[in-house]
């Protein structure tokens, strides 16, 4: 979708593909298959378009599934981390007891951009001391090189652009 939400931004909308039960479906499968001799007892969301996709793929790897949120939306003690944007900072939050040392985790959102977010996210699992077993995206923007922030880490994603 060009320029949204703002002029400039080439904005890549997941909804036609949610809609359709089988580019859903293959979507679900094609993420799990990746992960399926990777040990994974939680599978991470990212706000907010990762929720679409990740617990669907933690129930079919047998997973749990944790919130990474915005902040002051988590009920609980959190741990927080703040990242770099284009122009400004943003943050994130997850509870504190969400991991416990040792899980082994996969970071799951719609598209990988800058890695920013996903980077981001990282630290934040590896805070609550899990292991950071790979990051899955449908979608990754290749020419914003979001791969070099998340060097020496599985990165996976179904689409490049
Ligand atoms: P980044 O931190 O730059 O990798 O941005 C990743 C986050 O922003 C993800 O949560 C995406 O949902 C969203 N995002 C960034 N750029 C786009 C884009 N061009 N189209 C759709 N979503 C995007």
């Amino acid at each position: 979708m060009p320029d949204f939400p703002k002029p400039g931004i080439n904005f890549y909308d997941i909804t036609t593909l949610l809609k359709d039960k089988a580019g859903f479906g293959e979507t679900i499968d094609a993420l799990r298959n990746h992960y399926q001799s990777t040990p994974v007892d939680i599978v991470v969301g990212i706000e907010a378009r990762g929720y679409f996709f990740a617990p669907a793929i933690a129930l079919a790897l047998n997973a749990g599934f944790v919130p990474v949120r915005k902040p002051k939306k988590l009920p609980h003690a959190v741990c927080r981390v703040e990242y770099e944007l284009e122009y400004g900072s943003d943050c994130l939050e997850m509870h504190a007891d969400a991991i416990q040392p040792g899980q082994n985790v996969v970071i799951i959102d719609d598209v990988l951009a800058t890695g920013g977010t996903a980077a981001a996210v990282a630290k934040l699992v590896e805070m609550s001391q899990g292991n950071v077993r790979g990051l899955g995206f449908v979608i990754e923007l290749t020419f914003l090189k979001g791969r070099h922030k998340l060097a020496g880490r599985d990165v996976f994603s179904l689409i490049q652009y």
